[in-house]
């Protein structure tokens, strides 16, 4: 049996990397064998390509083509493997990002990530995709007191607006599998929420 693909997106600052640890515990609590991972990433290699993604500049075909070339290597090593053996698997990033961020943030064709993604992924979707969502003063006030930012979280603030409404005009064609969390909602509320939508997966 196959098990359960879940990823997790968002703007930075939304709060994905709060409400994975959260999902870990979830899942642990409930015996379900589980695999974490995150893209750009997820391999040694991916690992590699992040750090050329995140920290060099480059065309933007370019980096399209290095995020499904990380994501292939993912899927053929990683995702696949894991949810044939009927371990669920938990994403923090996958494909929505790239439609997000490189079709969205950056302008390029999303027919062209279209091909893309049935080259590299042949059918597989997540089962269920967690779109935390907030505006963008919300995102910007929480990075700052966090992290030193990256290629992408330096980015001016309508870059960022159009990846957020690319995850949301997303989610808006896809609610079935796309849920958009109010997540400038208290944690434990947002999380009270993440418990129901797993149930129904279980
Ligand atoms: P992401 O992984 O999406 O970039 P993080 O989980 O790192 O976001 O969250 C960024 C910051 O915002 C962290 O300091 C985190 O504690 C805080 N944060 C996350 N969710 C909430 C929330 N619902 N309310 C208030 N602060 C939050």
């Amino acid at each position: 049996m196959f098990g359960k693909f879940i990823t997790l997106e968002g703007i930075d600052g939304a709060g994905k990397s709060t409400h994975l640890g959260w999902l870990q515990d979830w899942l642990r609590q409930r015996a379900i064998e589980h695999v974490i991972t995150r893209e750009p990433g997820g391999t040694p290699l991916g690992e590699k390509l992040r750090e050329l993604l995140l920290h060099h500049d480059m065309h933007l075909e370019t980096e399209t083509l290095l995020m499904f070339a990380g994501r292939r290597e993912h899927i053929a090593e990683v995702i696949l493997p894991a949810l044939q053996a009927g371990s669920w698997v938990v994403s923090d990033r996958f494909t929505d990002a790239t439609f997000a961020y490189q079709g969205g943030g950056r302008g390029l064709g999303i027919e062209r990530i279209e091909v893309l993604e049935h080259w590299v992924q042949s059918g597989l979707q997540p089962d269920l995709t967690l779109l935390f969502d907030v505006p963008l003063e919300v995102s910007r006030e929480r990075l700052a007191k966090t992290r030193v930012l990256d290629r992408f979280e330096q980015e001016q603030q309508d870059f960022h607006q159009r990846v957020r409404n690319c995850y949301l005009e997303r989610a808006r064609r896809d609610p079935a599998r796309i849920k958009v969390i109010d997540s400038t909602r208290p944690i434990e509320i947002i999380q009270q929420e993440l418990a129901t939508l797993l149930q129904e997966l279980i």
